[in-house]
């Protein structure tokens, strides 16, 4: 693990020209791949979408007491808009703070949609999937916490556009195609012990992996005395 390497930001600030960032964890989530982390609170996930177009879906869950976890419906109406971006919170379903988006060079994450899995695959799309879902993903991930199907909620998907009209109809009834560009990233920071889950989207019926499924990349810092 590299020491103290130096995380480059979109802005800089006077406050953290003093501060160095020490990275905690990189990795890379392989195409359609799930991923999991503990997050203290104060420390920031970047996740990176390497090639651009790849959507990714996640969710997060208080880590000394994981009934508690992200709640859509708190988080879209204290943001006041479907498209939690920069500024915004994730809340917990006891309404309390989980993460800050600090950083979003894309500024496109639904909140909508949820995750794909073999079942919606052949609700939507008549098709029966063979190369994964983000269901069975997050399934996989959470197990070894003790968390199962009783625990997945509705998630969001970051780099991800569902298409909503004024009069609130889908026209696409799905996905359009991300709008990230490669080396898009958000940056989210802890304000409680969390447990994180992602899956990097297998999903080829729809857009929202840009059809092309590709790599994703998750660094882990914190920030120290410089
Ligand atoms: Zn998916």
């Amino acid at each position: 693990m590299a020491e103290k390497t130096h995380v480059p930001t979109a802005s800089a600030s006077l406050v953290e020209t003093r501060m160095k960032r020490k990275v905690i964890r990189e990795a890379i989530i392989p195409a359609g791949e799930p991923w999991s982390a503990e997050l203290n609170r104060g420390q920031v996930l970047r996740i990176i979408d390497i090639e651009g177009q790849q959507g990714l879906d996640f969710l997060c869950y208080n880590k000394s007491n994981p009934e508690e976890r992200y709640s859509a419906p708190h988080s879209i109406k204290k943001a006041a808009t479907l498209n939690l971006t920069r500024g915004h919170v994730l809340y917990s379903d006891a309404a309390r703070a989980m993460v800050t988006i600090i950083e979003d060079t894309c500024g496109h994450n639904d909140t909508i949609a949820g995750c794909c899995s073999e079942q919606t695959n052949w609700l939507f799309y008549g098709k029966n999937e063979s190369h994964g879902s983000c269901r069975s993903n997050f399934l996989k991930a959470m197990k070894p916490y003790g968390l199962g199907w009783r625990d997945l909620v509705p998630n969001v998907n970051f780099f991800c556009i569902v298409p909503v009209s004024p009069d609130g109809s889908i026209p696409a009834s799905t996905f359009a195609a991300p709008p990230s560009k490669p080396g898009d990233f958000v940056d989210l920071r802890a304000e409680m012990d969390l447990i994180v889950f992602i899956s990097n989207c297998p999903q080829m019926n729809n857009p929202c992996s840009g059809l092309a499924p590709s790599p994703i990349k998750t660094v882990i810092w914190e920030e120290v005395e410089g």
